[in-house]
């Protein structure tokens, strides 16, 4: 009796190649291991040099050598970016996918908003996305011919719903929503998709909540930073689940792929359901 052959599905994502921002964090890791997964060449750019390299070393024994690079960027720095840029060029030979997602979070009511407090989180959240979006995209139009170029933004819930004592945060968040909007419909001729995932609280996995986010967080809804704090978001949700890195990894892959080829502009929310930030 004849047996019936098997042949493996080519892995989706074979020859594209991404940069991930802030790629030694929590969503940028799990963004970056869903694409090495299915085949990309992804590099890692992040401003903590040990971390990226921890990652990258993790992610070259799981996926193997070729497939993934580290560079220390920091997205403030209109230098580094560009040179993050020309490295994954040179290193993998363009770019088809950028995440950007490298960010910060910072709590705190209007009136203790200093202007430092207000700069950090534009220069990151805002004017970041813009370097690194704009560093991108002449790497992005010279793959016009091959299709499937996708930016994605990591936004937030945050900045599409009014956050308690997170003004600078959340308005920054909004702003590099609007932003990618706008790249939209500037990248639509060339073939270039922008769109944004934003995330509901993503506790576990992610070192924004092991600094002063969480107990600035936990002040401002009036509960307890620990468990009670996994609780609240869990337990407002619809689906009464946490969101994890993965989830948004999943959202980051979808719209990096071209199952989301007439998808522009747009955003998803991940959030297990629930219309509050
Ligand atoms: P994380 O702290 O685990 O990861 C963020 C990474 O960005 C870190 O590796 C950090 O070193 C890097 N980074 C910070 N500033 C940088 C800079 N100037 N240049 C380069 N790298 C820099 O946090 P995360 O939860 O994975 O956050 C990723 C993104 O998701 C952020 O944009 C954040 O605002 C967004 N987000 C997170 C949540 C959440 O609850 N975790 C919710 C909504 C949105």
């Amino acid at each position: 009796e004849a047996k019936l052959q098997r042949i493996p599905a080519p892995k989706p994502m074979v020859g594209r190649i991404a940069l991930v921002t802030g790629g030694a964090g929590g969503i940028g890791a799990a963004s970056a291991a869903r694409l090495l997964a299915d085949g990309a060449c992804v590099m890692l750019a992040d401003r903590d040099a040990a971390a990226v390299e921890e990652v990258r070393a993790g992610f070259a024994k799981r996926f193997g050598q070729d497939g993934v690079r580290a560079v220390v960027c920091d997205v403030t720095d209109e230098g580094q970016v560009q040179a993050a840029f020309d490295a994954c060029a040179r290193e993998f030979g363009g770019l088809d996918i950028l995440v950007a997602n490298a960010g910060i979070a910072s709590s705190a009511a209007i009136e203790d908003t200093t202007v430092d407090l207000w700069n950090r989180n534009y220069s990151v959240l805002a004017e970041g996305y813009f370097l690194t979006s704009r560093a991108a995209w002449p790497l992005l139009k010279r793959m016009k011919l091959q299709g499937g170029t996708s930016v994605v933004f990591i936004g937030s819930k945050n900045g599409v719903a009014a956050a308690t004592n997170a003004s600078a945060y959340a308005s920054a968040k909004a702003a590099a929503n609007h932003l990618a909007r706008c790249l939209a419909l500037e990248g639509a001729p060339e073939g270039i998709r922008v769109n944004v995932v934003n995330p509901d609280a993503v506790i576990r996995g992610s070192k924004i909540w092991d600094g002063d986010w969480r107990q600035e967080r936990a002040g401002a809804h009036g509960i307890d930073p620990g468990a009670e704090l996994e609780a609240h978001y869990r337990n407002r949700s619809m689906l009464g689940r946490d969101v994890l890195p993965e989830d948004i990894a999943e959202a980051v892959y979808f719209l990096a792929s071209d199952a989301s080829a007439k998808s522009t502009g747009n955003m998803i929310n991940v959030d297990a359901g629930n219309a509050q930030a």
